[in-house]
């Protein structure tokens, strides 16, 4: 049995009076993760560095407020649908659905009130391979544009091999999209002291989604070979960064998603990231079929976080792993479509290391 533990306390209450809760999951390594009922929100995650020395890893806020008053999706679940809807429209069985465009002309992460501004329900578990949280929500029909009433379930795993394992349930009574991603902005270094740029990156991706000016996908596929994008061999994050190029020039530096390697549907790796000075590691896996790798462009120092720490340009970045932005428009891309009778199942792990 894991000696791991996992402990609930208040964490405030939202304008509306619902009460926000707190779960904090530490393993016996001493890593520790705190995530609130509120967005399904990741507070903060504290890993050892080379030296022992624990450090939070993701941006974020103290309390509550700081979540509710301004957030770009810090730490949170992202759905209905993550990433980019275009011209917030789609076509489902013959039907037009018309969502909010909260993202210039595109529907952005689940609209105006997305699943990252909800209060969901929270209980711990301790299991075999570790302690941890599930939380769960009820989209209603009609929520945010959405067909079909889709109850939701996430599960955060601290296990005993310091992974974070967050697994993804959810069923509907209509057919819907559903997309749902982990939005935690990471930050290697410790409590964000610094931009990320120097963070050795690796994807396991050959290709990617190119994008027009307002991120929606073209719809081609495109090999990363010879390009900024290729993340094949880890490669420093701010090394490509400023070159002359179309999609970076689109993104504002690095706002694409990745086509994974895939044979099968299990996990299968998709990024590992080591920053240097700490010699803290991340590695990602997953079932799904993309990871959008976000830079934190739109970070530009508004944003005072933990501790007081000011989030300047760059100062974190998101590997969100997803099926491809505005699938549900793209017939060539592998469906998003939920139907009722079928369970839709995700699973992504991130793997912490590098002090032993
Ligand atoms: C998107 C970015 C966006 C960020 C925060 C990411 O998933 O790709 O374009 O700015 O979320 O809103």
């Amino acid at each position: 049995m894991t000696t791991a533990t996992v402990h609930r306390a208040p964490f405030g209450s939202t304008p509306d009076g619902q009460a926000v809760e707190l779960f904090t999951l530490t393993n016996a390594d001493g890593i520790e993760v705190r995530a609130m009922t509120y967005g399904a929100i990741i507070v903060s995650i504290k890993t050892p560095d080379r030296a022992g020395q624990l450090g939070d890893i993701t941006l974020g806020f103290d309390s509550l407020s700081g979540y509710l008053a301004e957030s770009p999706y810090f730490g949170a679940i992202v759905g209905r649908y993550g990433n980019r809807l275009a011209q917030g429209r789609f076509t489902l069985d013959g039907a037009i659905y018309h969502l909010a465009t909260n993202n210039g002309p595109n529907h952005l992460h689940g609209g105006i009130k997305g699943f990252d501004k909800v209060v969901w329900t929270g209980e711990p578990f301790q299991n075999d391979s570790g302690v941890g949280v599930g939380f769960g929500y009820t989209s209603t029909d009609g929520e945010e544009g959405y067909p079909g009433n889709l109850q939701v379930h996430v599960r955060y795993t601290l296990t005993d091999n310091d992974e974070l394992v967050v697994s993804y349930g959810a069923t509907t009574d209509k057919a819907t999209p559903v997309n749902l991603t982990q939005h935690t902005y990471f930050n290697l270094v410790g409590d964000a002291s610094r931009d990320i740029l120097d963070h050795q990156l690796e994807i396991d991706a050959d290709s990617l989604t190119p994008v027009d000016s307002t991120l929606i996908p073209t719809g081609a596929i495109t090999p990363v070979e010879g390009t900024p994008f290729d993340f094949r061999t880890p490669t420093a994050i701010g090394a490509r960064i400023g070159q002359d190029n179309q999609q970076l020039r689109f993104g504002g530096g690095y706002d694409h998603n990745f086509v994974l390697r895939r044979t099968g549907s299990g996990l299968v790796p998709a990024a590992h990231v080591l920053e240097p000075t700490s010699g803290r590691t991340l590695e990602v896996l997953t079932t799904e079929p993309g990871i959008q790798f976000y830079s934190g462009n739109f970070l530009d120092g508004t944003i005072t976080g933990k501790g007081g720490q000011v989030y300047g340009h760059r100062f974190g970045f998101c590997l969100e792993t997803q099926h491809y932005p505005d699938s549900p428009n793209h017939a060539n891309f592998p469906s998003t479509i939920l139907r009722p009778g079928v369970e839709y199942r995700s699973t992504t792990v991130f793997r912490f290391g590098g002090a032993k």
